[in-house]
């Protein structure tokens, strides 16, 4: 029988790490704690790159129609930008001036890993812990990162380890979950056509649960899907937790049988032991993480073996100085990481930022086209980033390496709350 961590050599998911280290279950790795509590501690931010302090003078939430902006200038009047997610911000915002925002003011963003930590301790903000919070500290790190980019000519990944690919491929997802099998076989034709991706994922189940119709359907799309598509586009599928351990043990067996890349949130995603029941029973990786918001859980899930591939939301888990520790960790374990992303809010440029420089990543990073439609440049190109040949480039400029339109951006307002 094929162990899973030589699926995980022999399927396109990327050069193999040198040892993989992940205990099978039932092994005794009595260090892999202390690797991996020594991952998360170690720093991120590369303060030997940064000799002068960048002090943080003013941190804005700046609005116009359904768009939302975090803007932090330093004290030497340079600018650091973050787009937010419109989706998810305008049910938070208020968080973001309330807890999080005059936690930064005065402060030198060089000491960014302690400003997350503080952030965290301020109050009582440790009680408002989850998606929620960790967004709103996301943001404004993602605007720090930026400023600090801008004010030394680097890009962001060069501020939080050491830049080793300058492009990365695509996995293109499909969100579809309510056409019949043949039409979401069509969309994902559509989308190999716009982007030349050669990774796609698409949807199972019925999103947090599962019905008949949408069993029939997940057993019609598997292997009509490799069928339409053939043996060399590489394949995920995201159930978002929509069934309970015995569909998923099906599911998955299924998916083996059509040699899939990995399998996401089988079961319910807060249900660790239910997801390692699964992992265990199956042969095919099993990827997860995009709900969670708590380091500790990210390593209970990596000690135990019950995810293959390591999926942090750069957002929601509230930055890159966390997600890079969560990559560490994986790492450590002998295991891939690959980033959740929502799309909105420039989703995929912190996906590229975070591969060119996370030694583990998967080969192909999460892709979901530019649903923003601001004007944007990347700086350099003159144009938006996109994928070309199932590829994108990863910006070289300072910060994000992306420019906003100005006329654009001098119609924002301050929010007030
Ligand atoms: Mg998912």
């Amino acid at each position: 029988m094929i162990d899973r961590r030589d699926l995980l050599k022999i399927t396109a998911l990327g050069t193999l790490l040198p040892t993989a280290v992940r205990p099978a279950a039932g092994d005794d790795d009595s260090g892999l704690r202390e690797r991996l509590v020594a991952a998360q501690a170690s720093p991120v931010l590369r303060r030997d790159r940064l000799p002068d302090p960048i002090v943080i003078d003013t941190v804005e939430l700046l609005n116009k129609d359904d768009q939302f902006f975090v803007r932090i200038r330093s004290t030497d009047g340079v600018e650091g930008i973050a787009l937010t997610n419109k989706r998810v911000i305008r049910s938070i915002y208020p968080m973001l001036p309330a807890l999080v925002m005059p936690h930064f003011v005065g402060k030198d963003a060089r000491d960014l890993d302690a400003l997350i930590e503080g952030v965290f301790m301020r109050g009582h903000n440790y009680k408002w812990q989850g998606l929620g919070f960790w967004s709103c500290v996301a943001w404004v790190e993602f605007a720090i990162l930026d400023l600090i980019g801008n004010h030394v000519g680097a890009p962001v990944g060069e501020l939080v380890g050491d830049r080793i690919r300058d492009r990365t491929a695509i996995y293109y997802a499909n969100g579809d979950r309510t056409s019949d099998a043949a039409a979401v076989v069509d969309q994902l034709e559509e989308l190999i056509a716009i982007s030349g991706a050669r990774a796609l994922k698409f949807k199972l189940g019925a999103r947090m649960h599962s019905t008949d119709a949408s069993t029939q359907r997940d057993f019609e799309l598997i292997p009509l899907a490799r069928k339409r598509l053939g043996d060399e586009v590489t394949l995920f599928t995201d159930s978002n937790s929509s069934f309970d351990i015995p569909l998923a043990v099906r599911t998955g067996k299924l998916l083996q049988a059509h040699e899939y890349g990995f399998f996401e949130e089988p079961v319910q995603f807060d249900h660790f032991e239910e997801t390692k029941a699964v992992a265990d029973a199956l042969d095919i990786p099993i990827a997860g993480g995009e709900q969670e918001y708590s380091m500790r859980r990210f390593q209970w899930l990596i000690e135990h073996g019950a995810l293959d591939i390591v999926q942090p939301d750069l957002l929601f888990f509230g930055g890159f100085v966390r997600s890079i520790r969560v990559a560490r960790m994986a790492e450590a374990a002998g295991l891939r990481v690959v980033p959740h992303m929502s799309g909105f809010g420039l989703g995929s440029l912190h996906v590229l930022h975070f591969a060119s420089v996370v030694p583990n990543s998967l080969r192909y990073q999460e892709y979901k086209g530019d649903k923003d439609g601001l004007p944007y440049e990347v700086i350099g190109t003159g144009k938006p980033f996109r994928s070309i040949d199932g590829e994108i480039e990863i910006p070289s400029g300072p910060g994000f390496g992306v420019r906003f339109d100005p006329d654009y951006m001098r119609q924002l307002r301050p929010v007030r709350t």
